[in-house]
């Protein structure tokens, strides 16, 4: 096996572990910036649960939510299809060997450039949603398979995109279809986007009644209607599931789709990449504000990654972060605030948070950290973006790189260094912690209890 990038060596572990414990064993190898731990077995398992509860629904990976290559490599190794918004996430999909029949190229509003690359790479399936957009695939692309994508907002989401992306149904949708039909073009299907982080099942249902409508008006316009793309909008978190959405997706798919000419597929971005990479980053600082008027003393811990960092997603993604602090202290939680490293004062993590006493040089740990925080992270300030250090179990391991394609380039494998066991502390009431404990650990697990006081050297 040969190295191809810096951060590509892989972890393998053997029997169970946990992202915690991942965690402590890379802070206790020397680590003092800011990093990911990956579990490639969660991607694995979650792409097997989708399989499992919507076995007609292919999923297209949407790779804005997070564009790493070895989460992308890895569905491409499962045979995942991918949802690409612009040349570049073309390129970097093609580039893995994945063949441009399972790329939909999903982005309503595409740079003309971008449609003569897709279609010199071979990518035919594309949204719209308004007329100039067919008249530009005319001139780029008149042979390119059409996907009308309709606005079908849930009633709350964590980043609705009906305001900017979507036709109406009802009113704009039929012509559209007509208007395709009238200049040669193929329409074949429709998709939708009911918001990322969708707080509403019931919305996929509405909008799989109206994608149905629209069959039947593209089917009469002479289209070969075949294709229904259910978008994204899926909980990604640990301790979330697709259970409930899927039932009522298959439902409404057996009522208006029963037909299997129909190939159904959907663009789950969070869903595949949250849960799968846990944050930790190391408090380097930290200032006591002293009690006003009464009110309770008050820390300002300072961490090596912030909003200009992997917390963009708590301003751009609206996300709700919880610490969890990798040394289990037997204090009581505390008033305090976390804060990102740039000299901003908008750079704050946690503006009130309460946990136990923390000491320069101790980690806090963040999960489900995987979706839309990687891409959009920047070195500003000259604080760099954290790396990311993959785990993965033996076996699967072994089982993924006999399905790897030959294109992707073969990771390296890095074997954990043997150290003495330690038992997982227990996460402490005191603290937001996920709702289920971690799972129980292998009696030796590579843990090694070293300290690095980073503040001091
Ligand atoms: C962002 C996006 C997705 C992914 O959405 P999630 O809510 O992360 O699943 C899917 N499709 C399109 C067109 C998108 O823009």
């Amino acid at each position: 096996m040969r190295v191809v990038e810096g951060d590509s060596r892989v972890r393998v572990t053997s029997g169970p572990w946990s992202p915690l414990a991942a965690v402590r064993e890379v802070v206790a190898s020397g680590q003092e910036d800011p990093f990911y731990v990956m579990d490639i077995g969660e991607v694995v398992a979650r792409y097997n649960h989708w399989r499992e509860v919507m076995p007609r629904v292919e999923p297209f990976y949407a790779v804005k939510c997070n564009d790493e290559k070895l989460l992308v490599s890895t569905l491409a190794a499962l045979g995942c299809g991918f949802d690409c918004a612009s040349r570049a996430e073309m390129q970097l999909v093609t580039g893995l060997g994945v063949a441009p029949e399972r790329i939909i190229f999903a982005n309503p509003a595409k740079l003309a450039s971008h449609i003569r690359y897709a279609s010199a790479a071979g990518v035919l399936t594309m949204t719209v949603d308004c007329e100039t957009e067919l008249y530009k695939i005319l001139q780029c692309m008149p042979h390119a398979e059409l996907v009308i994508r309709i606005r079908c907002d849930a009633e709350s989401a964590q980043c609705p995109l009906g305001m900017k992306f979507g036709c109406d149904p009802v009113t704009e949708a039929p012509r559209l279809i007509k208007l395709a039909a009238v200049l040669g073009l193929q329409v074949v299907g429709v998709s939708f986007h009911v918001g990322s982080g969708a707080g509403e099942t019931a919305v996929y249902a509405r909008a799989i009644r109206h994608a149905h409508e629209l069959f039947r008006l593209g089917t009469a316009a002479g289209h070969a209607m075949r294709l229904l793309d259910v978008g994204g909008g899926f909980p990604g978190n640990a301790h979330t599931s697709v259970r409930e959405v899927a039932a009522v997706i298959n439902a409404s798919l057996e009522e208006h789709f029963p037909s299997r000419d129909v190939r159904v597929i959907a663009e789950p971005g969070r869903y595949f990449a949250a849960a799968a990479y846990t944050l930790a980053a190391m408090i380097y600082a930290k200032r006591e504000v002293p009690a006003k008027e009464g009110g309770e003393p008050h820390t300002m811990y300072f961490i090596n990654d912030g909003v200009y960092g992997s917390f963009n997603c708590v301003l751009y993604d609206l996300q709700h972060v919880v610490a969890q602090p990798l040394e289990v202290e037997n204090s009581r939680p505390e008033a305090c605030s976390v804060w990102g490293p740039s000299c901003d004062a908008l750079d704050c993590v946690l503006p009130a948070a309460r946990l136990p006493a923390q000491r320069v040089g101790g980690w806090l740990v963040f999960r489900d950290m995987g979706a839309y925080t990687l891409p959009v992270a920047s070195p500003f300030n000259g604080f760099p973006v954290p790396t990311v250090r993959p785990f993965v179990d033996e076996q699967l391991w072994s089982m993924l790189q006999r399905m790897w394609p030959a294109e992707l380039p073969q990771w390296e494998a890095e074997s954990p260094p043997a150290s003495p066991p330690r038992a997982e502390s227990p996460p402490l009431s005191e603290y937001p912690a996920p709702e289920s404990p971690e799972p129980p650990l292998r009696p030796a697990s590579p843990l090694g209890p070293v300290f690095v006081e980073c503040a001091l050297k």
